[in-house]
């Protein structure tokens, strides 16, 4: 993206200005120190004379010698000039190698920034990408309506209905937006019962379940488990509309709670329609549809359910795991923090 590799490139100045000014203090530092050392060395190195007084051993100067001072003077420039040449060389490499640490650290410390505006630019293009179906099929709908001079009250009517469902598809998938936006916020974390929040969850969906002649099994052994109970209640909703969703008529499913290892489990089974391999790695993705689902069974969604489900889970330090064989069923498992006695 443009934008961060202008960001890199100003990072990178501001690192290599900060390490330079570093390295120019201490170069300035040390040429006065070696300065004085050096003055002080060769001046040692003229002829002194040595005179024994009361206070003990005294040295004096001799004056010196103009041969003497011509030699000190050209030794002390001289090592000027190399003490100067060394210091601007271990400056020059100071800036070549800082140059080229500090564009690889402002690359590592932006890259988690880039990913997630990266994300959030794919986000946004998806969740355009769902609003202008319903609102297109709405709008083509309504214009045909328009131009047809001889519109029954029984077509208008059956149009508001059409346009009514694209109302809900539109009401459910903003529903989803702003549940993606919430499961952000941590969570509280309290003893609930995951047996009274599935049985409660499967009461609700036993009409949808009804209305497909699907019986619903629960298999609920009590288990308290440190949890969030809206949480846990939308996770296990989730599943169990999916569930529903995905299975033929007269099938049945399965809804298991239990505890293993100092974890809760809740598990849900079904006799659907499957997931195939290659698409199961991607269920969980934002408005990701495996494709049986867009072509065989025409179920509504926008493929926004697991991918709330899994945040949520992993607010509660839980996470979800699914395995399915097409065409004979699911298995959704949802492990949740540690067991309460
Ligand atoms: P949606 O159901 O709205 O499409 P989800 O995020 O809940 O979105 O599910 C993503 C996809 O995973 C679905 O489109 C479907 O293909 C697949 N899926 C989820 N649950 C099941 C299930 N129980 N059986 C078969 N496929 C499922």
């Amino acid at each position: 993206m443009k934008l961060f590799d202008t960001a890199y490139l100003r990072m990178t100045a501001w690192y290599v200005l900060i390490i330079m000014a570093i390295s120019l203090i201490f170069s300035v530092w040390v040429y006065n120190q070696a300065r004085n050392e050096l003055r002080f060395g060769l001046g040692r190195a003229l002829p002194a004379q040595y005179s024994f007084n009361n206070n003990g051993v005294q040295m004096t100067r001799l004056p010196e010698s103009g041969f003497s001072k011509i030699v000190v003077n050209e030794r002390l420039s001289d090592s000027h000039r190399r003490l100067v040449v060394r210091l601007v060389g271990l400056n020059v490499a100071v800036l070549v190698a800082g140059a080229a640490a500090s564009y690889w650290l402002a690359r590592r410390t932006m890259r988690p920034i880039e990913e997630s505006v990266e994300a959030q630019h794919r986000f946004t293009a998806d969740a355009s990408h769902e609003l202008r179906t319903p609102l297109a099929a709405m709008k083509a709908e309504i214009e045909v309506g328009l131009r047809d001079k001889k519109l029954s009250k029984d077509e208008a009517v059956a149009l508001l209905h059409s346009n009514l469902e694209e109302i809900d598809r539109l009401g459910g998938l903003a529903d989803g937006l702003l549940a993606l936006t919430q499961t952000d916020d941590a969570s509280v974390l309290v003893p609930i019962s995951l047996e009274d929040v599935a049985s409660k969850v499967a009461k609700r969906l036993q009409p949808l379940a009804d209305s497909k002649k699907i019986e619903i099994t629960r298999q609920l052994e009590p288990v308290i488990v440190s949890a969030e109970e809206a949480a846990v209640d939308k996770i296990i909703g989730i599943l169990l509309d999916n569930a529903i969703k995905y299975s033929l008529t007269g099938t049945a499913i399965t809804l298991r709670t239990y505890q293993k290892d100092g974890h809760g489990y809740v598990e849900i089974t079904d006799q659907g329609i499957g997931i195939k391999a290659s698409e199961l790695p991607h269920i969980f993705d934002r408005f990701y549809r495996a494709d049986s689902s867009r072509s065989k069974v025409h179920v509504a969604g926008h493929g926004l359910g697991l991918s709330i489900a899994q945040q949520l889970a992993e607010s509660l330090n839980g996470k979800i795991q699914a395995t399915s064989t097409p065409g004979k069923g699911s298995v959704f498992v949802v492990k949740l923090g540690s067991v309460q006695s």
